[in-house]
């Protein structure tokens, strides 16, 4: 079993304590006090041990090694030989490598008060030797783990380096599943989250998370709520399926909050049924995970590639968002994979998805979506869609995912952005390619100023105008909806605010208004179905959508 350890950075005892409760109330298995600040106060540390509620881990970080006590290692040792020896001692000693290698006085002092072969005490304390790196992987990595795994004292062996892309947290999995003794392998920072929640899929002795965002003691760690909570600590375990969000940024995505609280849905007690057909597995046994990567094709490559490539990762798909929506096809091409058609019309793709046999499919779920949403608003389908006319503000990403969706469907699309050039750029891409009824497309730009009420049934905003903070602006003026005839539909793919200025004009109007987290939800369940081949909980999506976009509804 993977332990979940809280670190507490103490200041004083009654503190560390109601720290150490709140940790153990909210699922923590043990806390590890970082003594570094009180080292001189003997007594607390020692009245701290004894009356830690849970198991803990005594750590007292120097500086040299990213801590704060800055003393002697003569002091520290004997305030850990001291704590060592209280009637309730510490289940966990950390001593750095650095500073059980070379002296040999600490190490007999670290001795008396741990577990070990030639033991006379009766002490059962372990002692973890460990190592940090902030600045990136240490080129002595192997020697080091070696080093601890060879010292016959050492209970559990830990390494920490700050991760300078996604890929070293498959070293740190490796690390965690190859290794002779207990082992703790993290990453540090913002490429390390893996390494930290698919510790307990990998076997580590433990992993650390924070009290609250306000108590991180190492770059990159999760919170106790996140781990638990929004990342499925108690539901990872060796099978589980991992997925992510592949971007640059990708820290404000909403899509791990949706997907993991979606396999927490279809999961609520995973197992299997004995039917007449057999045996049924129900349930999803998956986790979805941030996956920031550098902008650029090699990274990606480099990234994606080497993740998929991992032998017991079981990376099974992720969503792409900017900027390597285009960098998903040329991968999936370059790796003998599977675009869907529209995809590669549109030339970007959002899902990436690894079949049961292991080969790859790049599809575009975003002009689905936005389709969909459009004609539940319409009240008609795909097929109803022929021939009406539908206007699209903007020429961007988004735009032309749309347009290529509209073009597809066989609506007559009218493209207006404020750059008339790459309206009409777009435009051109995608008039007279074949509709899904056999027709030709039409797909005309127009100037933003000949836009009139009579012009189009339906209007798409895929601009970012009125996109927080810009909130009292419009893509259109408001003299469009105090015509007598005005579109039956608009459609904002904004959905930070909610309700944009422009459809607030539009519900005054009277029109039927469509918001943006209707296309985000639907992209998401369809990627959803795709990875699981279950039915997506849309419902749960949308709970989860509204609760984290409460503050910006109007
Ligand atoms: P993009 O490629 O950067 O395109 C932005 C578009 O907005 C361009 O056509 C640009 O016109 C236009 N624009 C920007 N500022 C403008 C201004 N002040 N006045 C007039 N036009 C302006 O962005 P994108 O990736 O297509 O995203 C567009 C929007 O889609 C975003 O704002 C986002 O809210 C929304 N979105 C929604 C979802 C969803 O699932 N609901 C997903 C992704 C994005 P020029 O060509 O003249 O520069």
């Amino acid at each position: 079993m993977t332990l979940l350890a809280v670190p507490i950075m103490v200041e004083g005892l009654d503190e560390a304590l109601r720290a150490a409760i709140l940790a153990g109330e909210h699922g923590a298995d043990v806390v590890e006090y970082r003594v570094d600040r009180v080292a001189d106060d003997v007594e607390l540390v020692k009245t701290l041990v004894d009356r830690s509620p849970l198991p803990c881990l005594l750590t007292c970080r120097p500086t040299w090694e990213g801590g704060e006590y800055d003393g002697d290692d003569q002091q520290r040792i004997s305030l850990i030989e001291a704590a060592g020896l209280v009637v309730r001692p510490p289940a966990y000693i950390d001593v750095e490598l650095l500073a059980y290698e070379r002296s040999a006085n600490l190490r007999q002092k670290v001795h008396l008060v741990v577990e070990h072969e030639q033991q006379l005490r009766p002490v059962d304390a372990g002692l973890i030797l460990s190592s940090h790196d902030f600045d990136g992987r240490p080129a002595d990595l192997m020697r080091r783990v070696a080093a601890m795994v060879d010292t016959k004292a050492c209970r559990v062996a830990k390494v920490a380096w700050r991760a300078r892309s996604i890929r070293d947290n498959l070293e740190a999995f490796d690390l965690v599943r190859e290794s002779a003794k207990p082992m703790i392998a993290l990453c540090m920072g913002e490429f390390g989250l893996a390494s930290r929640v698919l510790a307990k899929k990998f076997g580590a002795h433990l992993t650390f998370a924070a009290l609250d965002d306000q108590s991180e003691t190492a770059p990159g760690q999760p919170t106790l709520e996140q781990i638990k909570g929004l990342y499925r600590w108690d539901r990872i375990g060796p099978a589980t399926k991992v997925f992510g969000v592949v971007g640059w940024p990708v820290g404000h995505s909403l899509s791990p909050a949706i997907h993991n609280a979606g396999f927490d849905a279809v999961d609520p007690e995973r197992g299997s049924l004995k039917g007449d057909g057999g045996t049924v597995d129900f349930g999803y046994d998956g986790v979805y995970l941030p996956m920031p990567v550098a902008p650029g094709y090699e990274p990606f490559k480099a990234s994606v590639g080497a993740w998929l490539d991992h032998e017991t990762l079981d990376f099974r798909g992720a969503s792409v968002t900017l900027p390597h929506k285009e960098n998903l096809l040329r991968f999936v091409q370059e790796r003998g994979g599977e675009i869907e058609a529209l995809a590669a019309r549109i030339g970007a793709a959002n899902t990436l998805t690894v079949r049961e046999d292991g080969s790859l499919l790049a599809t575009n779920t975003d002009y689905a979506a936005a389709l969909d949403a459009l004609c539940d608003g319409l009240e008609t389908t795909w097929e109803g869609l022929a021939g009406m006319r539908v206007g699209v503000l903007g020429a961007g990403g988004v735009s032309r995912a749309l347009v290529a969706g509209l073009a597809h469907a066989g609506a007559t699309v009218v493209i207006y952005n404020r750059t008339k050039e790459r309206a009409e750029a777009l435009a051109e891409a995608f008039n007279g390619t074949p509709t899904m009824l056999g027709a030709k497309a039409k797909v005309v730009p127009a100037s933003i100023e000949k836009l009139c009420a009579t012009c189009c049934e339906a209007i798409i905003n895929a601009t970012s105008v009125g996109m927080h903070p810009e909130v009292a602006a419009s893509p259109v003026p408001q003299s469009l909806f105090e015509d007598q005839t005005r579109p039956r539909v608009v459609f904002d793919t904004i959905y930070n605010p909610l309700k944009t200025k422009l459809l607030q004009q539009a519900q005054a109007a009277g029109c039927r208004t469509i918001t943006g987290d209707e296309m985000f939800i639907r992209q998401a369940a369809a990627q959803f179905e795709q990875w699981t081949t279950q039915p997506a909980p849309l419902t749960t999506f949308r709970q989860v959508m509204a609760n984290a976009l409460s503050p910006h509804k109007t």
